[in-house]
């Protein structure tokens, strides 16, 4: 585990935009944290890297949001509907197992489709500082180690 904090929206799209060099077909990166913790702004910098240009924004009313035209497809699902259950009539595998990217806002909803192997990210704010925000990277299994000890790399530069 490693953490960066970020002083402003495009520091924390800097790391997505870092992120999306590190990324393969088949990837799942949960984001944790609050509203307004961060979780759309980093996968807008994920979106850029991978070539995305289109606007990206929260997916809440759809779930699941597919964009084809970067480097890899990128499925940004955001499923706070579904607090309540309903998530297994998804089909979420079909995505965690795809040719894209998937990247899953408040990902404790479904917490029960999820892969073993993955990159959770937590963002949390900072109490002190309105726009101070402290990302936690914790991989589950060796692609993601080797992603974040990558990323870590790039920072201790
Ligand atoms: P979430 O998807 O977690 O609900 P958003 O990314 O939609 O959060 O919103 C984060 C808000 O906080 C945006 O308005 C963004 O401009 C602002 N913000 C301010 N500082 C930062 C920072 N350091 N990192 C990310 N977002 C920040
Ligand atoms: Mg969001």
């Amino acid at each position: 585990m490693f953490s960066i904090t970020t002083k402003t929206d495009e520091e924390t799209q800097a790391i997505g935009r870092h992120l999306a060099e590190l990324v393969s077909a088949g990837d799942v990166i949960l984001l944790d944290g609050d509203l307004g913790a961060g979780k759309t702004t980093l996968t807008k910098g994920l979106a850029a890297g991978l070539g995305i240009h289109r606007y990206v924004k929260s997916p809440t009313f759809t779930i699941i949001r597919e964009y084809k035209e970067g480097r890899l497809p990128l499925y940004h699902m955001d499923v706070y509907r579904l607090e309540n259950g309903g998530g297994d009539d998804l089909g979420l595998d079909e995505y965690f197992n795809g040719q894209g990217v998937s990247v899953v806002e408040w990902s404790q909803f479904v917490k029960g489709e999820l892969p073993a192997d993955r990159l959770t990210i937590h963002l949390h704010r900072d109490e002190s500082n309105i726009d101070r925000r402290t990302l936690t990277f914790d991989p589950q299994g060796e692609h993601y180690q080797k992603m974040t000890d990558k990323l870590e790399a790039q920072y201790d530069e």
